[in-house]
């Protein structure tokens, strides 16, 4: 498998270091508006290699270093700096995405490629690459809220004393500010989580669920306080959609896709089946009346913040 990697900053790099520890890239090619960055990147991650995987890691000078490649990663743009949030960001990353995507797709084949998106504001930007990029909307996918719904599978972990392989909990909507935890469905192994709760007696109070969603809501803005950006929770993330994909695992994955369906209008996370050809399912898990209207606020969000850029 080729993989293109389009930004190599802190997160790009991490990304590519992720990637590479895969082992199921057979290259791995590296953009940067910056080409001495991704020069210097792709020989130091060269190096690295020699210690695991036989990968081919390549400085890309231009675009047409891509083509060919099976999936491309946009990890290029703006972060956000301590106290922005990420649709702060909007004007400025779709300036960066309407310069990348159409120098993209000359080198990639339309039918088959895989286009991930880590560029926030992540869903904003996804809808915006489908509608340059013209390719099927399960192809042109965000890694949404994979990460938001592993750091609240991190907090049941612990307090459950389970494995977070066994937590079955998701966040959904916008991978931001309005994301939703998706209380009324999350589940440790196959037994309810209130169920859980009484079981063990864990104490799960209103304002117990309150404080995780704060925890799960801010943890980026704790992390960019403390070490200025993120970068090793989204190279797992994205390692992990790779390898979804590359095995064709057609694993259960809240990433954020344009919904296919005529009547939608945004691009957000919902629990989706992920394997070679992309997105080929979503599920619409049980929602109470509280999540489902806060689902559609989120969905408003998306939408008037895509609206303000298209
Ligand atoms: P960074 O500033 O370290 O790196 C950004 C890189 O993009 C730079 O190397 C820059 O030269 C490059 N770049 C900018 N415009 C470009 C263009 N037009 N063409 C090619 N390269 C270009 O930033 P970072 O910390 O790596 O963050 C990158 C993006 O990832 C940000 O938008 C950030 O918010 C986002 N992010 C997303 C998640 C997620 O969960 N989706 C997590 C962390 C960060």
């Amino acid at each position: 498998m080729k993989i293109a990697i389009i930004g190599i900053g802190s997160v790009g790099a991490a990304v590519a270091t992720a990637v590479a520890g895969t082992g199921l890239a057979r290259e791995i090619v590296l953009y940067d508006r910056d080409t001495a960055r991704a020069r210097a990147s792709a020989a130091d991650l060269g190096h690295a290699t020699t210690f695991c995987y036989d990968i081919k890691i390549t400085p890309a000078m231009g675009y047409s270093a891509l083509r060919g490649s099976d999936v491309v990663i946009i990890a290029a743009g703006a972060n956000q700096k301590p106290g922005e949030t990420r649709m702060d960001l909007v004007q400025k990353n779709a300036t960066v995405i309407r310069d990348i995507v159409p120098r993209i797709m000359p080198y990639v084949d339309a039918r088959r490629v895989k286009i991930i998106i880590v560029t926030n504001p992540l869903d904003v930007m996804v809808m915006l690459t489908q509608k340059l990029s013209r390719i099927a909307p399960g192809r042109v996918i965000g890694t949404g809220t994979m990460l938001d719904s592993a750091r609240l599978r991190t907090i049941l972990s612990r307090m459950t004393g389970v494995s977070t392989h066994s937590i079955n909990a998701y966040v959904l909507g916008e991978h931001g500010d309005s994301s939703v935890i998706n209380w009324t469905s999350a589940s440790v192994g196959a037994v309810g989580l209130d169920d859980f709760a009484r079981q063990t007696k864990m104490s799960l109070t209103t304002a117990i669920r309150r404080d995780i969603d704060d925890r799960v809501r801010h943890a980026a803005y704790e992390i960019i306080q403390g070490r200025g950006a993120t970068w090793d929770g989204i190279g797992a993330a994205v390692a992990d959609l790779i390898r979804c994909i590359a095995r064709d695992e057609r694993r259960l994955l809240t990433v954020s896709i344009m919904d296919p369906s005529p009547s939608a209008r945004v691009a957000m996370s919902m629990p989706r089946v992920v394997g070679i050809d992309g997105v080929t399912a979503t599920l619409r898990p049980k929602l109470s009346a509280s999540e489902s209207a806060a689902l559609r606020q989120s969905g408003r969000i998306i939408r008037t913040n895509y609206d303000l850029i298209k």
